[in-house]
């Protein structure tokens, strides 16, 4: 597939992984009333099954359906599951981000409630990271259920990141990942509000490795990504990791000037030392329309950069935590 992973560069992975290690698994939920138990079960049955010490932390995103209730019936009388209820919808990113705060674990997984991604699949991702990898992304070879459109956008999605983005993204790795305590550590240090977490993921470094697997239908429930919000995360992909668009605005804007100049010497010269000075009505008409037009579009992406620039200049935290259900140790986890 000529995926190019930070992997491929680095040599050797680093070892010395504990002999008995804590796994906390993520697990982001946005109105997912009719999946969330099956969810649990399968999870407990995957990292019981394989022997792990774990905990799953829920982090409820502010659901207005029965989540909230069904995440509080799973997680009583355990002592390994935790429910972090945000005060609103914060969205999917920053979701997995107040999961990321309260987790504890030597490792950290990241997966979807709705079951597309294979929970079975932690097990190969524990032992690649005890062979020594800090993060290992799970990469989708084939997609049941989707739509062709869904797809196709996912697709381009991917290849337009990399086009204009400065950090490579595996091409179809989703959130569905293992990620080691050095590296969830450096993650949680980047307190960005415009998030992509794949991307930031990949800008940290350490040992990646991917981790083919096919992707499931939705379990039940509807998506919770339409169109309108793959394309700013799309856009946040790019602009929270890359110049290359205002420095687009830089070169158009530098060859549109020596044009220019070209025009007025033109211009200067029939007006001056020629008698066929007068019409040149559609010249303008049309540099104007095309400037203007141009102008605005980059006024568009520099606008963009200063938005962001606004947003973090406000320094409002990411997420608000109305409510911990859990055993204490939960509750009392630092937050930054
Ligand atoms: N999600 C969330 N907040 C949101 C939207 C989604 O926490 O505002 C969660 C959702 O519950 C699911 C995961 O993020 O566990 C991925 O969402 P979804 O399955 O709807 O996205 P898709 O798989 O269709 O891309
Ligand atoms: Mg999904």
């Amino acid at each position: 597939m000529g995926i190019s992973t930070p992997e491929d560069l680095q040599g050797a992975p680093r070892g010395n992984r504990p002999a008995n290690p804590l796994i906390s698994v993520i697990v982001p939920c946005y109105n997912e009333e009719e999946v969330i138990h099956y969810t649990h079960e399968r999870l407990t049955n995957v990292l019981g099954g394989a022997g792990l010490k774990y905990e799953i932390i829920y982090v409820d995103d502010g659901s207005s359906d029965l989540t909230a209730l069904k995440l509080r019936d799973i997680q009583s009388g355990t002592d390994n599951v935790g429910v972090v209820r945000l005060s609103r919808n914060f969205g999917h990113q920053v979701a997995v981000t107040a999961g990321l705060d309260y987790a504890d674990g030597d490792a950290v997984v990241l997966i979807d409630a709705d079951l597309q991604d294979p929970p079975e699949l932690i097990a190969d991702m524990v032992d690649k990271w005890r062979q020594g990898y800090d993060i290992v992304y799970g990469v989708r070879t084939t997609r049941e259920g989707e739509t062709a459109f869904k797809l196709w956008t996912a697709k381009a999605f991917y290849r337009f990141i990399n086009l204009l983005s400065e950090v490579p993204l595996p091409l179809d790795a989703g959130d569905f990942r293992l990620i080691d305590r050095a590296a969830a550590d450096a993650l949680r240090l980047m307190r960005e509000r415009h998030r992509m977490i794949r991307a930031m993921a990949s800008w940290v470094g350490f040992h990646q490795t991917a981790l083919p697997y096919e992707r499931e239908k939705r379990f039940a429930g509807v998506s919770k990504y339409p169109l309108r919000k793959m394309i700013l995360l799309a856009l946040d992909g790019v602009v929270s990791f890359s110049v290359v668009p205002l420095r687009m605005v830089t070169l158009v804007g530098m060859t549109l000037f020596l044009f220019s100049i070209i025009g007025i010497i033109y211009a200067l010269i029939s007006r001056l030392m020629t008698d066929i000075w007068v019409p040149g009505w559609t010249l303008l008409f049309i540099s104007s329309l095309m400037l203007g037009g141009l102008q605005l579009v980059f006024l568009g992406i520099i606008g963009e950069y200063v938005g962001r620039i606004y947003g973090e200049a406000k320094q409002r935290p990411l997420f608000l935590v109305m409510e911990v259900l859990g055993p204490d140790r939960f509750r009392h986890r630092e937050q930054t």
